[in-house]
């Protein structure tokens, strides 16, 4: 099925080798775009996607980098244009967590969360910026969380991150609102995971007391909501955070 609010573009999805940068990636594909399925460690994983993809009859390659390292954000951009031709949407969602109370969080635990969920969208957007500019359409999509913009005990290095990747947004949205790019977030609340399902009963129920909607949200609710922060049909939205997470955060 493809878009009908957009031609077929090209996608990088930092991350997609599972979880929800996977259903993003699933959600581009399906919408008829080419997509680059990006991974650190789990090969088999993402090439699975790929070959998932390329059944159905859409167009996928693999991609191997790093985030949390600078050059090796560059040199992605760089692969994925190479092999598509061009660069139209990235979606910044690879990320980490390592938790702990800030009296008792290491050093490398900081910077690790910070390299892996907040640089890597500065130092991958800037190098996708130049083939945006060039093709006159872009799109970044951020993936945020809610506790960006609430805080969380136990996450102050990830709620920085968080909370970082919002002002990145704003920030590069107002640099590029006249390239007719447009950078926003997407702020996810509880979504089903290897997490929640590992949720013993009552912490669940504690949890979804909290949600408006009285479930949490699947990996598909997010992918929907970067789809469209993604397609013409957001043309004139930028700089936003859009929450999905059952009404948690208003
Ligand atoms: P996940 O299942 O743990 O997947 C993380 C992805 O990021 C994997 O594809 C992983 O690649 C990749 N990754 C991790 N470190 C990397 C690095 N250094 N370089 C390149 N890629 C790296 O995560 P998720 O739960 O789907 O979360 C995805 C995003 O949504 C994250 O930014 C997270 O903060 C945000 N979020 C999630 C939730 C939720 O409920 N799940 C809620 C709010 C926000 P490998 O497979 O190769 O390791």
């Amino acid at each position: 099925m493809s878009d009908t609010s957009s031609q077929a573009k090209t996608v990088l999805v930092t991350g997609s080798s599972r979880g929800l940068g996977k259903a993003i990636a699933a959600e581009f594909a399906q919408r008829g775009h080419t997509v680059a399925v990006h991974y650190v460690r789990s090969a088999e994983p993402a090439e699975a996607l790929v070959a998932d993809i390329q059944h159905a009859g859409g167009s996928a390659q693999a991609f191997q980098a790093d985030v949390a390292d600078a050059s090796a954000c560059a040199r992605l951009v760089k692969d994925v244009q190479k092999a598509f031709g061009g660069l139209d949407i990235v979606v910044n969602n690879a990320g980490i967590t390592k938790d702990g109370l800030t009296l008792r969080m290491k050093e490398d635990a900081w910077q690790d969360v910070i390299n892996t969920n907040l640089s890597s969208a500065f130092f991958i957007s800037k190098a996708a910026l130049r083939p945006m500019m060039s093709a006159k359409w872009g799109r970044i999509v951020n993936i945020a969380s809610v506790v960006g913009l609430t805080g969380n005990p136990g996450q102050a290095n990830y709620v920085a991150a968080k909370a970082g990747l919002i002002g990145l947004t704003k920030t590069l949205a107002k640099e590029y609102a006249t390239k007719n790019i447009t950078v926003n977030a997407v702020a996810p609340g509880f979504i089903v995971s290897d997490m929640t399902d590992a949720l013993d009963d009552s912490l669940r129920e504690s949890y979804l007391a909290q949600i408006p909607m009285g479930r949490f949200g699947v990996a598909k609710d997010v992918a929907n909501a970067v789809a469209f922060l993604a397609s013409d049909a957001a043309a004139y939205i930028t700089g936003q955070t859009l929450t999905v997470d059952g009404g948690l955060v208003m």
